[in-house]
């Protein structure tokens, strides 16, 4: 912060105006006070002197007009003596004037030589002609003094004998107003000192408290909040302080409202499962949490400052007024060939009260998983109508063509109801392979364990296809003696194995070889089924265990396949809590591979 410059600080300015009011009041004073001194003291001499010449006058008059007898000194004598008894430090001079303006005497030791010459002088001829005292002051040239004469007639029997012409020194009087004066002057500078000294004071004692709020203020503009004011006094600056204190208080504790406000908010944000950005009023992101960032898979430098609709990857589609108009969520597919990845984004408007949009606020929800399963369920209805829908209509251009007369033909008729019995029998299967899975889904069924033999159990299952088959196949049974002991729901086994065999036997050609392994394993059975059938495509092995699945669909479904026994197959090997696997090549065969937990039980105890 500026520093204030002496001339401009409150300082200077509270001296001057001391100073000022003081010497406007000393000289206000001081010139009453001279003017109503001197005339007084002026006054005060010319009365006494006055007084002195009247008691003369008294004297001269009556010397005057005595009535003189021989004894007598003559008139100038006489008269001389009586100025001779009035001499005073005051009266520098007295002379006495008769009626024809001659000199008659003067106490002036230096000037007897004047006696009997004519007096040449205004207000002693003036005093002489109107009978009234006169007087004048004048500076004495010579000796720089002020003199102050006075002319006053003598009368008797009211007529005007003479005058006395006095010359007093009123210097006196000057010289002592002058030492009033000086005094004067130095009283007005002695109190303008202390005025100074006082004025920096009381000065100091209001600018101390507003610079130590500068420096409050300035500290608190830094965010230190500790720092208190201190307080001098009880008057107003002391309340200011006080007042000044507490706002510390409360903007330190409204600060730390906010910051505590804002931690919970980083921390909401960052703990949501939910990617949220914040953008300014241009569209420009200006806050983004790690979930966004991870879902976005960008580091927070790269998006900051960045247009949304770029980061989001929609600037085609839309600008940034688009996405503030957007009422609808936007479906965002940021899958690539690995992985599905699908963002629902919903955008709401920060505005003001205005109106005015101030940013906006996108809140990104991972729907992969949704759309996953919204998709499969949209698969598999359709896939189920199909299924159904193929067996239907072919059985019903049978029934049409039975309907039309060759229900008579021995011939055909009976073949053609061979093909609506095995349609219909499909169908069934389909139905109850579909009610079977949609069990398992619903984790509707219970296993009906034993503990079970499987190397004997294997062995009856394959004896049975053995009996039963159509084909010229080769079985080679690579089963060790056993026993090894598993537990599993004899039904459902079954079941999963005839699938695997049929297959087997099914997609191989006349001729080959199906082989049967059993290996014990360490905490498992290893089962494997091979054939020397027509394999499947490399991409798609891991495929035939999904539902409806088949390679080649036309054959497969020409060899009564409905694709749902390997889904089966997998979801029951889990159950039992092992897993299935497939490898094949194409046009050299196929294993499928299966693991059972083992049971390792004493031999003989369960025969
Ligand atoms: P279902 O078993 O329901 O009667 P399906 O045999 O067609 O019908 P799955 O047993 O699930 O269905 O088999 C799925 C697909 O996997 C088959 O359609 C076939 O294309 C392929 N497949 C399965 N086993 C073999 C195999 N041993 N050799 C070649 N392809 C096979
Ligand atoms: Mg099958």
């Amino acid at each position: 912060m500026q520093k204030v410059g002496f001339f401009r600080s409150i300082h200077l300015k509270f001296v001057l105006m001391y100073v000022l009011l003081i010497l406007i009041a000393m000289q206000v004073i001081g010139i009453y006070f001279a003017q109503e001194l001197e005339q007084t003291l002026e006054k005060n001499f010319q009365e006494s002197i006055k007084d002195r010449v009247n008691l003369l006058e008294f004297s001269v008059r009556e010397e005057m007009t005595r009535q003189r007898t021989e004894e007598d000194p003559s008139p100038e004598e006489s008269l001389k003596s009586v100025l001779s008894g009035f001499s005073s430090d005051d009266i520098l001079e007295v002379r006495i004037i008769d009626s024809k303006m001659r000199i008659l005497a003067t106490s002036e030791y230096e000037n007897q030589q004047l006696v009997n010459q004519p007096m040449v002088d205004e207000l002693v001829q003036n005093s002489i002609q109107s009978g009234a005292q006169y007087s004048k002051t004048y500076l004495n040239e010579d000796s720089q003094r002020r003199i102050w004469v006075l002319a006053m007639p003598v009368i008797s029997g009211g007529e005007v004998i003479g005058s006395l012409y006095i010359e007093s020194n009123i210097e006196k009087v000057y010289s002592q107003i002058n030492d009033i004066n000086q005094i004067l002057a130095g009283g007005t500078a002695f109190s303008l000192g202390i005025t100074v000294i006082l004025g920096i004071l009381l000065a100091q004692t209001i600018t101390r408290p507003i610079a130590d709020m500068t420096k409050q203020a300035s500290a608190m503009a830094k965010g230190n909040f500790a720092r208190k004011v201190r307080v001098y006094g009880q008057d107003e600056i002391g309340d200011l302080a006080k007042a000044f204190n507490h706002l510390t208080t409360r903007l330190q504790e409204a600060q730390s409202s906010t910051e505590s406000e804002r931690r919970k908010l980083a921390t909401v944000l960052s703990n949501m499962t939910d990617g949220v950005i914040s953008t300014d009023r241009k569209g420009r992101i200006i806050l983004i949490n790690d979930t966004a960032l991870g879902m976005l898979g960008v580091p927070r430098e790269h998006v900051l400052n960045r247009p949304v609709p770029a980061v989001l990857g929609l600037e085609q589609e839309h600008t940034f007024e688009d996405l503030v108009d957007m009422q609808d969520p936007v479906t965002i597919d940021f899958s690539d060939e690995e992985r599905p990845y699908i963002l629902r984004a919903n955008f709401s408007v920060i505005q003001k009260e205005t109106g005015f949009v101030n940013g906006l606020i996108v809140v990104l929800h991972d729907i992969t998983e949704q759309e996953k399963i919204e998709m499969e369920r949209r698969e598999f209805v359709s896939n189920v109508s199909h299924e159904l829908r193929t067996p239907l209509t072919s059985m019903r251009s049978y029934l049409e063509a039975l309907a039309d007369g060759a229900w008579k033909d021995e011939e055909i008729a009976p073949s053609f109801l061979h093909v609506t019995q095995t349609e219909t029998e499909r169908m069934i299967r389909l139905v109850t392979d579909l009610l079977q899975l949609s069990r398992m889904d619903s984790r509707e069924y219970e296993l009906n364990t034993d503990i079970v033999d499987f190397v004997k159990f294997f062995h009856r299952i394959i004896d049975r296809f053995e009996l039963m088959k159509s084909k010229d196949v080769q079985f080679v049974r690579l089963i060790p003696p056993g026993p090894l002991y598993t537990e599993l729901d004899m039904d459902k086994m079954t079941q999963v194995i005839d699938n695997i065999i049929s297959n087997a036997l099914k997609y191989s050609p006349d001729g080959g070889n199906v082989r049967f392994s059993v290996q014990a394993e360490d905490d498992h059975i290893k089962v494997a089924v091979s054939d020397q059938g027509m394999g499947i495509p490399e991409a798609n092995v891991k495929r035939i265990f999904e539902r409806f699945y088949r390679a080649d669909k036309a054959r497969s479904r020409a060899m009564g396949g409905t694709g749902l026994g390997l889904a089966i197959a997998k979801e029951m090997i889990q159950a039992h809590g092992g897993h299935i696997w497939a490898e094949s090549e194409e046009g050299k065969g196929t294993t499928i591979f299966f693991t059972l937990p083992f049971e390792v039980v004493e031999a003989g105890e369960w025969d």
